[in-house]
Protein backbone atom coordinates (compact mmCIF):
# COMPACT_ATOMS: atom_id res chain seq x y z
CA UNK A 1 0.00 0.00 0.00
CA UNK A 2 3.09 2.22 0.40
CA UNK A 3 4.38 3.47 -2.15
CA UNK A 4 7.61 4.54 -0.64
CA UNK A 5 8.42 1.13 1.17
CA UNK A 6 12.04 0.44 1.45
CA UNK A 7 13.73 -1.64 3.31
CA UNK A 8 15.76 0.99 5.15
CA UNK A 9 12.34 3.19 5.96
CA UNK A 10 11.22 3.35 9.72
CA UNK A 11 7.56 2.65 10.07
CA UNK A 12 5.05 3.68 12.37
CA UNK A 13 1.32 1.97 13.09
CA UNK A 14 -0.33 4.14 15.46
CA UNK A 15 -3.64 2.09 16.00
CA UNK A 16 -6.25 4.06 18.14
CA UNK A 17 -10.03 2.55 18.67
CA UNK A 18 -11.82 5.79 16.84
CA UNK A 19 -10.82 7.87 14.19
CA UNK A 20 -9.54 10.80 16.27
CA UNK A 21 -7.46 8.87 18.60
CA UNK A 22 -3.99 8.77 17.16
CA UNK A 23 -4.23 12.32 16.80
CA UNK A 24 -4.84 13.81 19.47
CA UNK A 25 -2.12 11.19 21.21
CA UNK A 26 0.39 10.90 18.60
CA UNK A 27 -0.20 13.77 16.07
CA UNK A 28 2.88 15.90 17.18
CA UNK A 29 5.15 12.67 16.52
CA UNK A 30 3.36 11.85 13.40
CA UNK A 31 3.52 15.38 11.79
CA UNK A 32 7.57 14.75 13.30
CA UNK A 33 7.89 11.41 11.87
CA UNK A 34 6.38 12.54 8.68
CA UNK A 35 8.81 15.15 7.77
CA UNK A 36 11.65 12.80 8.75
CA UNK A 37 10.67 10.58 5.90
CA UNK A 38 9.23 7.99 7.81
CA UNK A 39 6.42 5.53 6.64
CA UNK A 40 3.42 6.46 9.13
CA UNK A 41 -0.27 4.80 8.97
CA UNK A 42 -2.87 5.54 11.72
CA UNK A 43 -5.24 2.65 12.17
CA UNK A 44 -8.64 3.59 13.17
CA UNK A 45 -9.78 -0.27 14.43
CA UNK A 46 -13.97 1.14 14.75
CA UNK A 47 -15.38 3.59 11.97
CA UNK A 48 -17.10 6.24 14.53
CA UNK A 49 -20.37 5.64 13.99
CA UNK A 50 -21.93 6.19 17.60
CA UNK A 51 -19.97 9.45 18.08
CA UNK A 52 -22.42 11.82 17.70
CA UNK A 53 -25.46 13.26 19.28
CA UNK A 54 -27.48 14.16 16.12
CA UNK A 55 -26.09 12.02 13.62
CA UNK A 56 -25.00 8.44 13.37
CA UNK A 57 -24.42 5.17 11.29
CA UNK A 58 -23.06 5.31 8.30
CA UNK A 59 -23.24 8.96 7.56
CA UNK A 60 -21.36 9.83 10.40
CA UNK A 61 -18.98 7.22 9.75
CA UNK A 62 -18.27 8.14 6.41
CA UNK A 63 -18.31 11.86 7.64
CA UNK A 64 -15.41 11.06 10.49
CA UNK A 65 -13.58 9.24 7.86
CA UNK A 66 -13.37 12.24 5.32
CA UNK A 67 -12.55 14.11 8.48
CA UNK A 68 -9.55 11.85 9.03
CA UNK A 69 -7.91 11.75 5.70
CA UNK A 70 -4.83 13.28 4.35
CA UNK A 71 -4.66 15.66 6.64
CA UNK A 72 -1.11 15.85 6.83
CA UNK A 73 0.68 14.62 3.77
CA UNK A 74 3.13 11.75 4.46
CA UNK A 75 0.71 9.95 6.64
CA UNK A 76 -1.82 7.44 5.83
CA UNK A 77 -5.19 6.93 7.39
CA UNK A 78 -7.09 3.49 7.47
CA UNK A 79 -10.37 3.19 8.78
CA UNK A 80 -11.48 -0.55 9.85
CA UNK A 81 -15.58 -1.40 9.54
CA UNK A 82 -16.28 -2.18 12.79
CA UNK A 83 -18.97 -0.12 14.28
CA UNK A 84 -18.69 2.19 17.64
CA UNK A 85 -18.78 0.18 21.05
CA UNK A 86 -18.52 -3.55 19.40
CA UNK A 87 -14.74 -3.89 19.56
CA UNK A 88 -14.43 -6.64 21.45
CA UNK A 89 -11.24 -9.29 21.98
CA UNK A 90 -12.52 -11.79 19.52
CA UNK A 91 -10.66 -13.97 17.25
CA UNK A 92 -12.27 -12.28 14.27
CA UNK A 93 -10.92 -8.95 15.34
CA UNK A 94 -8.09 -10.37 16.53
CA UNK A 95 -7.18 -11.61 12.78
CA UNK A 96 -8.29 -8.96 11.52
CA UNK A 97 -5.71 -6.92 13.40
CA UNK A 98 -2.94 -9.12 13.18
CA UNK A 99 -3.74 -8.77 8.90
CA UNK A 100 -3.02 -4.63 8.91
CA UNK A 101 -0.18 -5.49 11.24
CA UNK A 102 1.66 -7.79 8.95
CA UNK A 103 0.56 -5.68 5.84
CA UNK A 104 2.21 -2.55 7.33
CA UNK A 105 5.26 -4.51 8.80
CA UNK A 106 5.74 -1.89 11.60
CA UNK A 107 8.73 -1.11 13.23
CA UNK A 108 6.92 0.68 16.17
CA UNK A 109 3.45 0.55 17.32
CA UNK A 110 1.17 2.71 19.17
CA UNK A 111 -1.72 2.09 21.14
CA UNK A 112 -4.13 3.00 23.84
CA UNK A 113 -3.38 1.24 27.53
CA UNK A 114 -5.29 -1.31 28.75
CA UNK A 115 -7.07 0.22 31.17
CA UNK A 116 -9.38 3.12 30.14
CA UNK A 117 -13.14 4.44 30.68
CA UNK A 118 -13.83 3.40 27.42
CA UNK A 119 -14.39 -0.16 26.23
CA UNK A 120 -13.00 0.25 22.72
CA UNK A 121 -9.83 1.60 24.12
CA UNK A 122 -9.74 -1.36 26.56
CA UNK A 123 -10.20 -3.92 23.74
CA UNK A 124 -8.07 -2.22 21.28
CA UNK A 125 -5.10 -2.27 23.32
CA UNK A 126 -6.04 -5.88 24.50
CA UNK A 127 -6.31 -6.82 20.59
CA UNK A 128 -2.93 -5.28 19.79
CA UNK A 129 -1.56 -7.00 22.95
CA UNK A 130 -3.17 -10.17 21.83
CA UNK A 131 -1.56 -9.82 18.42
CA UNK A 132 2.10 -9.47 19.75
CA UNK A 133 3.46 -12.77 19.86
CA UNK A 134 0.81 -13.91 17.00
CA UNK A 135 3.06 -11.88 14.49
CA UNK A 136 5.78 -13.70 14.02
CA UNK A 137 3.63 -17.23 13.84
CA UNK A 138 3.42 -18.37 11.10
CA UNK A 139 0.84 -20.76 11.29
CA UNK A 140 -2.12 -17.63 12.60
CA UNK A 141 -3.48 -16.21 9.61
CA UNK A 142 -0.48 -18.08 7.09
CA UNK A 143 -2.52 -16.12 4.14
CA UNK A 144 -0.64 -13.01 5.73
CA UNK A 145 3.27 -13.47 5.88
CA UNK A 146 4.73 -13.28 9.49
CA UNK A 147 6.85 -10.58 11.11
CA UNK A 148 10.57 -11.44 10.82
CA UNK A 149 11.50 -8.85 13.81
CA UNK A 150 9.20 -8.19 16.23
CA UNK A 151 7.79 -4.37 16.72
CA UNK A 152 8.42 -2.36 20.05
CA UNK A 153 5.01 -0.97 21.35
CA UNK A 154 4.05 1.67 23.51
CA UNK A 155 1.16 3.26 25.22
CA UNK A 156 -0.44 6.57 24.40
CA UNK A 157 -0.31 8.54 27.89
CA UNK A 158 -3.44 9.06 29.76
CA UNK A 159 -4.64 10.39 33.15
CA UNK A 160 -6.37 6.70 34.53
CA UNK A 161 -4.71 5.68 38.28
CA UNK A 162 -5.83 1.96 38.76
CA UNK A 163 -4.49 -0.61 38.13
CA UNK A 164 -1.45 1.13 37.87
CA UNK A 165 -0.81 4.76 36.13
CA UNK A 166 0.79 5.63 33.35
CA UNK A 167 4.61 6.05 33.72
CA UNK A 168 6.42 7.55 30.57
CA UNK A 169 9.48 5.97 29.25
CA UNK A 170 10.27 8.46 26.19
CA UNK A 171 8.76 12.35 25.99
CA UNK A 172 9.13 13.97 22.65
CA UNK A 173 8.80 17.80 22.46
CA UNK A 174 6.57 18.81 19.77
CA UNK A 175 6.69 22.47 20.36
CA UNK A 176 7.64 22.99 16.53
CA UNK A 177 4.92 21.39 15.27
CA UNK A 178 1.80 22.13 17.85
CA UNK A 179 0.11 24.70 15.56
CA UNK A 180 0.17 21.66 12.72
CA UNK A 181 -1.44 19.46 15.47
CA UNK A 182 -4.24 21.78 16.43
CA UNK A 183 -5.15 22.60 12.88
CA UNK A 184 -5.20 18.65 12.42
CA UNK A 185 -7.29 18.20 15.45
CA UNK A 186 -9.61 20.80 13.66
CA UNK A 187 -10.43 18.80 10.84
CA UNK A 188 -12.40 16.59 13.17
CA UNK A 189 -15.40 19.25 13.67
CA UNK A 190 -17.57 16.42 14.22
CA UNK A 191 -15.93 15.58 17.04
CA UNK A 192 -13.87 18.80 18.50
CA UNK A 193 -16.73 21.03 17.82
CA UNK A 194 -19.99 19.28 18.59
CA UNK A 195 -19.59 16.26 19.78
CA UNK A 196 -17.27 16.34 22.74
CA UNK A 197 -18.39 19.94 23.80
CA UNK A 198 -21.85 18.04 24.01
CA UNK A 199 -21.14 14.83 25.83
CA UNK A 200 -18.11 17.23 27.95
CA UNK A 201 -16.66 13.95 29.12
CA UNK A 202 -13.33 15.72 29.28
CA UNK A 203 -14.80 19.61 30.75
CA UNK A 204 -14.40 20.20 27.01
CA UNK A 205 -15.61 24.23 27.23
CA UNK A 206 -15.35 25.10 23.20
CA UNK A 207 -17.95 27.17 21.62
CA UNK A 208 -19.42 27.04 18.63
CA UNK A 209 -18.52 30.29 16.87
CA UNK A 210 -16.01 29.94 14.07
CA UNK A 211 -14.21 32.76 14.84
CA UNK A 212 -13.33 31.43 18.61
CA UNK A 213 -13.90 27.85 18.24
CA UNK A 214 -9.56 27.37 17.21
CA UNK A 215 -8.73 28.95 20.48
CA UNK A 216 -10.85 27.42 22.57
CA UNK A 217 -9.31 23.68 20.55
CA UNK A 218 -5.94 25.00 21.60
CA UNK A 219 -7.12 25.43 24.79
CA UNK A 220 -8.38 21.64 25.09
CA UNK A 221 -5.81 20.23 23.54
CA UNK A 222 -3.03 22.10 25.87
CA UNK A 223 -4.03 19.75 28.17
CA UNK A 224 -3.35 16.72 26.34
CA UNK A 225 0.19 18.04 25.61
CA UNK A 226 1.46 19.45 29.33
CA UNK A 227 4.68 18.34 30.12
CA UNK A 228 4.32 16.47 34.28
CA UNK A 229 7.40 16.34 36.20
CA UNK A 230 8.15 12.95 34.57
CA UNK A 231 8.00 14.26 31.03
CA UNK A 232 10.24 16.76 31.80
CA UNK A 233 12.80 14.75 33.10
CA UNK A 234 12.85 12.75 30.45
CA UNK A 235 12.92 15.62 28.19
CA UNK A 236 16.46 16.69 30.47
CA UNK A 237 17.41 12.96 29.76
CA UNK A 238 16.70 12.64 25.88
CA UNK A 239 17.48 16.93 24.91
CA UNK A 240 18.97 18.83 27.44
CA UNK A 241 18.23 20.08 30.80
CA UNK A 242 17.93 23.86 28.36
CA UNK A 243 15.30 22.00 26.53
CA UNK A 244 13.79 20.37 29.13
CA UNK A 245 13.42 23.94 31.02
CA UNK A 246 11.41 25.54 28.08
CA UNK A 247 9.62 22.77 26.67
CA UNK A 248 5.68 23.44 26.64
CA UNK A 249 4.39 20.39 24.76
CA UNK A 250 4.76 17.07 24.64
CA UNK A 251 3.60 13.54 23.83
CA UNK A 252 4.96 10.86 25.76
CA UNK A 253 4.60 7.08 26.07
CA UNK A 254 5.05 4.04 28.02
CA UNK A 255 7.03 0.85 26.57
CA UNK A 256 4.69 -1.95 26.43
CA UNK A 257 6.78 -5.21 27.41
CA UNK A 258 5.15 -7.23 25.15
CA UNK A 259 6.68 -5.60 21.83
CA UNK A 260 10.33 -5.64 21.28
CA UNK A 261 12.61 -4.42 23.75
CA UNK A 262 14.06 -1.36 23.12
CA UNK A 263 17.35 0.27 24.28
CA UNK A 264 18.54 3.65 24.15
CA UNK A 265 19.95 4.12 21.13
CA UNK A 266 16.42 2.06 19.62
CA UNK A 267 14.13 4.64 21.54
CA UNK A 268 16.60 8.03 19.88
CA UNK A 269 15.80 5.78 16.68
CA UNK A 270 12.36 5.01 16.55
CA UNK A 271 10.78 8.53 18.11
CA UNK A 272 11.01 11.55 16.95
CA UNK A 273 13.47 13.11 18.83
CA UNK A 274 15.63 15.83 17.33
CA UNK A 275 18.39 16.84 19.56
ZN1 LIG B 1 -11.63 7.04 21.21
Amino acid sequence: MDKENTDTQTRILAIGAHPDDYDINAGGCAILWAQAGYAVRFVSVANGDAGHHEQSGEALAKRRKSESAGQVAGIEYQVLDNLDGHIVPSLEQRWELLRVIRDFRPDLILTHRPNDYHPDHRYTSQLVQDCSYLMSVPNTCPDAPRLEKTPGIAYFRDTFQKPIPFKPDVAVNIDSVVEMKIRMLSCHESQFYEWLPWIDKHGTQISEDPESRFEDLRQFASRFSEPSPADRALVAHFYSEDRAASVSNVESFEICEYGAELSESDIKQLFPIDT
